[in-house]
C-alpha cells in the first residue's frame, strides 16, 4: 500500500468512517479512549495511538508518553486549517477541544509517514468527533444538573404551596383563638355524624353550650382575660369529651359538642354533667379565681330532626330555655327527655357525694372451705344507703360509676374499708379470715392500682395473704401482656388474685397459662344448672380439673341448694359461697356468724 501515491484506500476509509461513528456510541471516556487506540492501531502507517483526556485517562508510557510531552496535552493555539499541531516527524498531535473547552488530544505515533498521509486529515475528523461527543456530554450533564435543580426547586415550591394551602384550609375551618373546629367544619362533621348514627342505629346528641354572663368578663377583666378564659374552656371541653374533634366554637362564647355512638339519650347524661362541671371549675386569671357557669341545650338525632341546621337550631332554643330556667343546667329540645337524663345525672352527682358522705356500706358474704369445713373468709359487696331511695344494690349504681372515673374512687374506698374491717377482725380474735374485694376493669387500666393496694395494706396493717382481689376475665383478656405483668406486680405484694364470673367472659382457658392467678370462681349461671344441665356440669368439672392441673383453687358462687353443694364437694371444688350458706351480711352479723364457730354444714339445711 505504501508508495501508492496519495490515493486513500476505500477499505481503510470505510474503517475510519466506522470508527468515527462508533465514538458516539461509547458510553464513557475510558472505553472511548481504549476503542480509538485499538481501532487506529490497524490503520496503515500508524504504530500506536493514544487518546489523552485530561484528568480522565491514565498516562501512557514509552514513545507515546514522549510524544504527548511534546504535544503539551494539546493545549495552546492550534494552527488552522487542519487542526493539527506539529510535533515533529515521529508523531501527530490532534487537539481535542471546542472553541471554549479543552479536553486533551489524540496522539498518533507514526510508523510510515508516506502510508499515513492519505488518512492524516481524517484523523483530524476523528479528534473533532471526539471533541463534539465530549462537549455534548458535558452539555448534557450540565442540562441534567439544571433539570435536577429545577425539579428540586419545583418540589420545594409544591411543598410550600401545600403547606400554605393547609394553613389556609385550617384558617377556613378552625377557630384561631382556641384551635377548635369552627362552624362550617362543625356542620360538615355533623353531616357525617348523622350518617354514621343512621347506619349504626345510634342516637346523636347535639350539645349547644353557652357561657353564662361571659360578656361581664370581657368588660370587667379585659379582652385578653376573656380570650384566656375561652382557651381554657376549650381545653377543658376537649379533656372531658371522648373526641376533641367533636368540639367546636361557633360564636364568641358558644360551643357545640357532638356526642355520637350513644345507645340511648340517657347515656349522654354523664358527659353533659362533666361538661357543666368542667366549665364551672374556677379559672385563675390575673391572680383571681374566676367562676363562670354554662348553659346547655341539646337536640337529638333522630327524634328532633335529621338535618344539621335544624338540630342546631333546636339545640340553641333548648339552650335559651336552660338560661331562663336558672343557668348552669341542661335542657333538651323535647323536654320529655330532660327527666330521664336529669335522673341519671342526678344519680351520678349523688353518688359522687355518697362516697365522702359515708353512704356506701359493705356487706360480706362468707365463703366455706370445703376441705376443712370452716369459714374461709368473705367477699365484700358494696351497697348504697341512699338517703331517699333506701339501700340500693350494686347493679343500680356500679354500671353508672363504671362509665366514669367514679368507679376508681369507689373501688379504692371499698378496698380500704374492706381491709380495715378484716384487719380489725384479725386483731379481735378472728385471725386468718380472708377478705375478697371486687376490682373493676377501669381500676386495672393503669399500674397505679399496685401502689393503691400497697398503701392500703400498709395503712390498715392487714396481712397481704388475707386479701384477695376478684377480677373478671373480660377486664384483662384484651391485653394479655400488660395483664400478666400487672398481675405479677400485684402478686409480688403477697396478695391473692381470683378470676370472677369465670366461664362467662371470653373464657379462654389457654390465656390462663399467662397469669399466675390463685383461684377461679365458677360463675353462678353454671352452678345454678349444675344438677339439671349436663353441659353446665361438664363446664364446672372441666374448670375444676383444669385448675387442679395448674395448681389453682376453685370457688363456686351462687350455691343455693344442698344438691349443688354436694356435687361440688364430691368433685373437688375448694370453696363455695351462696344463699345456701348465707346471704351477704352487714359486718356485725358476719362477725356473729364467724364467732358462732364452724358452720353447721348444709345437710338438711334449706335456703333462707
Ligand atoms: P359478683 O362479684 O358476681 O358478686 C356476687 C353477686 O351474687 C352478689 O350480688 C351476691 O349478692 C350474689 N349472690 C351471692 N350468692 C348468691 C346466690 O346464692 N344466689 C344468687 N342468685 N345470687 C347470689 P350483688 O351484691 O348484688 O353484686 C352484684 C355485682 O356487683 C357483683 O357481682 C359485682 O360484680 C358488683 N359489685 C359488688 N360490689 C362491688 C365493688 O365493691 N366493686 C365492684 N367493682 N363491683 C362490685
Ligand atoms: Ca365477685
Ligand atoms: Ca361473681
Amino acid at each position: 500500500m505504501a508508495g501508492e501515491g496519495d490515493q486513500p484506500s476505500a477499505t481503510v476509509m470505510g474503517r475510519l468512517l466506522v470508527i468515527q461513528q462508533a465514538i458516539d456510541a461509547l458510553p464513557d471516556d475510558a472505553r472511548l479512549a481504549d476503542f480509538v487506540r485499538r481501532a487506529l492501531g490497524g490503520i496503515p502507517g500508524i504504530a500506536d495511538a493514544h487518546v489523552h483526556l485530561e484528568g480522565r485517562t491514565t498516562a501512557p508510557t514509552g514513545a507515546i508518553a514522549a510524544l504527548l510531552e511534546r504535544c503539551g496535552g494539546g493545549a495552546g493555539p492550534v494552527p488552522v486549517p487542519n487542526l493539527q499541531r506539529n510535533i515533529g516527524r515521529e508523531g501527530h498531535c490532534f487537539p481535542i477541544r471546542t472553541p471554549d473547552q479543552h479536553f486533551g488530544c489524540l496522539v498518533v505515533q507514526i510508523a510510515d509517514e508516506q502510508a499515513l498521509r492519505p488518512y492524516r486529515d481524517f484523523l483530524g475528523n476523528i479528534s473533532s468527533t471526539i471533541s463534539r461527543v465530549l462537549a455534548t456530554r458535558v452539555y448534557q450533564a450540565r442540562l441534567e444538573q439544571l433539570n435536577e435543580e429545577l425539579r428540586q426547586a419545583r418540589d420545594q415550591l409544591e411543598l410550600r404551596v401545600a403547606e400554605r394551602t393547609r394553613q389556609l384550609e385550617y384558617h377556613a375551618t378552625h377557630d384561631l383563638l382556641t384551635g377548635l373546629a369552627n362552624r362550617p367544619l362543625m356542620i360538615d362533621r355533623l353531616h357525617a355524624a348523622i350518617s354514621h348514627a343512621r347506619r349504626d342505629a345510634r342516637v346523636l346528641v347535639v350539645v349547644y353550650l353557652d357561657l353564662d354572663s361571659f360578656s361581664f368578663m370581657n368588660t370587667g377583666l379585659g379582652i385578653a382575660c376573656g380570650d384566656a378564659f375561652l382557651r381554657e374552656t376549650a381545653h377543658r371541653l376537649c379533656r372531658v369529651v371522648p373526641d376533641c374533634d367533636a368540639v367546636a366554637r361557633i360564636g364568641s362564647d358558644e360551643f357545640v359538642i357532638l356526642l355520637s355512638g350513644l345507645e340511648s339519650v340517657e347515656r349522654s347524661g354523664h358527659w353533659l354533667h362533666e361538661m357543666l362541671a368542667a366549665v364551672r371549675e374556677p379559672v385563675r386569671l390575673e391572680g383571681k379565681d374566676v367562676v363562670v357557669t354554662g348553659s346547655i341545650g341539646a337536640s337529638v338525632y333522630p327524634f328532633d330532626g335529621e338535618d344539621p341546621e335544624l338540630l342546631l337550631r333546636r339545640a340553641n332554643s333548648a339552650m335559651h330555655r336552660a338560661k331562663r330556667s336558672g343557668k348552669d343546667s341542661v335542657q333538651f329540645y323535647a323536654s320529655t327527655r330532660d327527666a330521664a337524663v336529669a335522673g341519671r345525672m342526678e344519680l351520678e352527682a349523688e353518688l359522687r357525694e355518697a362516697i365522702p358522705g359515708g353512704q356506701l356500706v359493705l356487706h360480706y358474704q362468707p365463703k366455706l372451705d370445703l376441705q376443712t369445713g370452716a369459714w374461709y373468709g368473705a367477699e365484700a359487696l358494696v351497697r348504697w344507703q341512699h338517703p331517699k331511695r333506701g339501700l340500693l344494690p350494686p347493679g343500680e349504681f356500679i354500671p353508672l360509676a363504671e362509665e366514669s372515673s367514679l368507679i376508681v374512687i369507689l373501688g379504692e374506698y371499698v378496698l380500704a374499708q374492706a381491709c380495715r374491717q378484716a384487719a380489725h377482725w384479725h386483731r379481735s380474735g378472728l385471725a386468718g379470715k380472708s377478705v375478697a374485694v371486687n376490682v373493676a376493669a377501669r381500676q386495672l387500666r393503669d399500674r397505679r392500682i399496685v401502689d393503691v393496694v400497697a398503701t392500703v395494706l400498709r395503712d390498715t396493717g392487714l396481712h397481704p395473704g388475707c386479701l384477695e382481689l376478684e377480677i373478671t376475665e373480660s377486664s384483662i383478656m384484651h391485653d394479655l401482656e400488660y395483664a400478666s405483668s400487672l398481675i405479677h406486680e400485684l402478686k409480688a405484694l403477697g396478695i391473692r388474685i381470683s378470676i370472677d364470673d369465670f366461664g362467662t367472659g371470653y373464657s379462654s382457658l389457654s390465656a390462663l397459662r399467662y397469669f399466675r392467678v390463685d383461684k377461679l370462681k365458677i360463675d353462678r349461671s353454671f352452678v345454678k344448672e349444675i344438677e339439671s344441665d349436663q353441659s353446665a356440669a361438664a363446664v364446672a368439672l372441666a374448670v375444676i380439673s383444669f385448675a387442679r392441673t395448674l395448681g389453682m383453687q376453685v370457688n363456686a358462687e351462687g350455691v343455693e341448694t344442698p344438691g349443688q353443694a354436694n356435687f361440688l364437694q364430691q368433685h373437688g371444688c375448694d370453696e363455695i359461697q351462696g344463699y345456701l350458706l348465707s346471704r351477704p351480711l352487714p359486718a356485725a352479723q358476719l362477725e356473729a356468724l364467724y364467732r358462732a364457730g364452724n358452720p353447721p354444714g348444709w345437710h338438711g339445711k334449706a335456703p333462707e
